[in-house]
């Protein structure tokens, strides 16, 4: 599956989020396996397209698509340089897909500052720099290695050097890998050193229980959008405190304590759908009476690896997929009706799967 870390300085409330994330995970009954390590939290996907397809289809079970969060704390000024343990947790975010680093944008004088004081700005480059540190040991290392491949004759790698020398050129300047353009071949070159800084990030800035309905007034949360906005990272304003007490609510009561706060939805939510968005996610249904089901694919996904998600066998023994788009599923009221428009169609092997196909797979077994 998929992951997002979490990561920030300590003291900015990432265990506090993260026990929500957690929380809210443990009330779904779909994925009880998943609750097995500690450190990831298992959260559904919010999507109002299901809610409309099971209004439709009236099947006996729903199950939602899941997503992983992964809880990276301990990364401390220094880590790079292998201080409080710091490399482990830089080996924990080499295997994630996307980071969220929550930063630290409350006040209360009862919650130490590592620093002494509040300077989210602060906060996030100290975290970078760690990161970038890390990536600079990798790449300068690799470079090493392709110089001597072309003393010893081996062209290939010429191109490597020159583009890991752009790499390194923008670390030494601060900036993280993923800020440089690469083209197609260039970033397969460089994807191999799996570098931190090359991962998308989005932040959570973590503000007061009391400025939840006003966060976008909170001046710490304007210096990291503005901050984030420069490298054209999405910033998400929670409260981890308000989020830890959303989840231990349900149904109705969810609902009217949101209401209170001034809310349209969890933060939770809101960071659920910025990470998969992150992480250029799409979702297909599958939709029959036993089950209407939310499945998560890559964008650029052929109809056969689709199916592979369900099960290896779907992909190895795929014939044909039929598609609606959920659109005009809903616009048709029923697949019977989507057929009579002509808008069910079939597809096969090299069909780009859409985001909100609803799909029906053919097979052999
Ligand atoms: P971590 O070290 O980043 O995991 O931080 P924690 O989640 O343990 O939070 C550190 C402290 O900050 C705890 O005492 C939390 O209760 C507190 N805290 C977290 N979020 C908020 C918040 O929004 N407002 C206030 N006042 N305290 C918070």
């Amino acid at each position: 599956a998929l992951k997002a870390g979490i990561v920030g300085l300590p003291n900015v409330g990432k265990s506090t989020l993260f026990n929500a994330i957690t929380q809210a995970g443990a009330e779904s009954a779909n994925y009880p396996f998943c609750t097995i390590d500690p450190n990831v939290g298992v959260v559904e996907v919010p999507d109002e397209r299901l809610d409309k397809l099971v209004e439709l289809v009236q099947p006996n079970k729903t199950v939602p698509t899941a997503f992983e969060f992964v809880d990276i704390a301990g990364l401390v000024r220094g880590a790079s340089k292998g201080e409080g343990l710091g490399n482990k947790f830089l080996a924990h975010i080499r295997e994630v897909d996307a980071i969220v680093h929550v930063v630290r944008c409350f006040v209360d004088e009862n919650v130490t500052h590592v620093d002494g004081k509040v300077n989210p700005i602060s906060d996030i480059q100290t975290i970078n720099l760690e990161l970038i540190l890390a990536d600079l040991e990798s790449v300068e290392k690799r470079i090493e290695r392709s110089r001597k491949n072309i003393k010893g004759g081996d062209k290939k790698y010429a191109q490597e050097v020159e583009v890991l020398e752009r790499v390194k050129e923008a670390l030494y300047q601060d900036q993280p890998a993923r800020s440089l353009e690469l083209s197609d071949d260039e970033r397969q070159i460089v994807r191999d050193l799996h570098l931190l800084t090359l991962k998308p990030v989005l932040y959570a800035a973590n503000v007061g229980e009391d400025e939840v309905a006003t966060a976008e007034e909170n001046p710490y949360v304007q210096q990291v959008r503005e901050f984030a906005a420069a490298e054209n990272a999405e910033v998400v304003p929670i409260s981890a405190k308000v989020e830890a007490e959303i989840a231990e609510l349900e149904g109705e009561d969810k609902e009217m304590f949101l209401e209170e706060l001034g809310l349209q939805e969890s933060g939770l939510n809101r960071l659920i759908k910025a990470a998969y968005k992150l992480l250029g996610l799409y979702t297909y249904f599958t939709a029959g009476v036993q089950e209407v089901r939310a499945w998560t694919i890559r964008k650029g996904t052929k109809a056969p690896g689709a199916a592979g998600v369900i099960h290896t066998d779907f992909e190895r023994g795929f014939i044909r997929a039929e598609v609606v788009a959920y659109t005009d599923l809903v616009a048709a009221g029923s697949m019977n009706g989507a057929k009579e428009r002509g808008q069910l169609r079939l597809e096969g092997k090299e069909y780009l799967v859409q985001d909100g196909d609803v799909m029906h797979f053919r097979f052999n077994v």
